[in-house]
């Protein structure tokens, strides 16, 4: 179990116990719902787009400690991006998540690094990238109010 200790590290705890953005948001333009049936976990992410600004990015749903705070770390960061931006930094950390544990997170992906530990541990990565998911899913959905159903 000391193994756990590593992955469980204190951002992601902290952010798992008091998740941010979390809770369906009054305001949102689009939003899309993933579920990681190996797991468990199911998250909705909520955009609000604003002339290609995302002005703000919330969550919902159930999940382990990694599907938490992936969401929680990604919704805080998402902020104020352009939906170009947020598509770029989606991709960049999926090939994060894919590379070799241990190598530098790159300096693009700043605000969700805790995330970079989940890269040992490869039956956890389905968690961590759900929520990245469900934005791809959203971005791709704008202002089409159907919820996307991903596997
Ligand atoms: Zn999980």
């Amino acid at each position: 179990m000391a193994d756990l200790k590593a992955l469980y590290q204190q951002v992601i705890l902290e952010h798992y116990r008091a998740p941010r953005n979390f809770g369906r948001p009054l305001v949102f333009t689009t939003h899309a719902r993933g579920d990681n049936p190996m797991c468990g976990d199911n998250v909705e992410v909520f955009l609000h787009l604003e002339h290609g600004v995302i002005q703000g990015a919330a969550f919902e749903g159930e999940g382990c400690a990694i599907a938490r705070a992936s969401a929680s770390l990604m919704t805080q960061a998402l902020r104020g991006m352009t939906v170009e931006k947020a598509r770029e930094f989606q991709k960049r950390f999926g090939k994060m998540i894919q590379s070799e544990p241990g190598s530098p997170c790159p300096q693009e992906l700043q605000g969700v690094e805790a995330l970079a530990g989940v890269r040992a541990y490869p039956t956890r990565h389905k968690c961590a990238l759900l929520c990245w998911r469900a934005l791809e899913a959203a971005l791709d959905g704008d202002s089409d109010p159907v919820t996307t159903e991903l596997s």
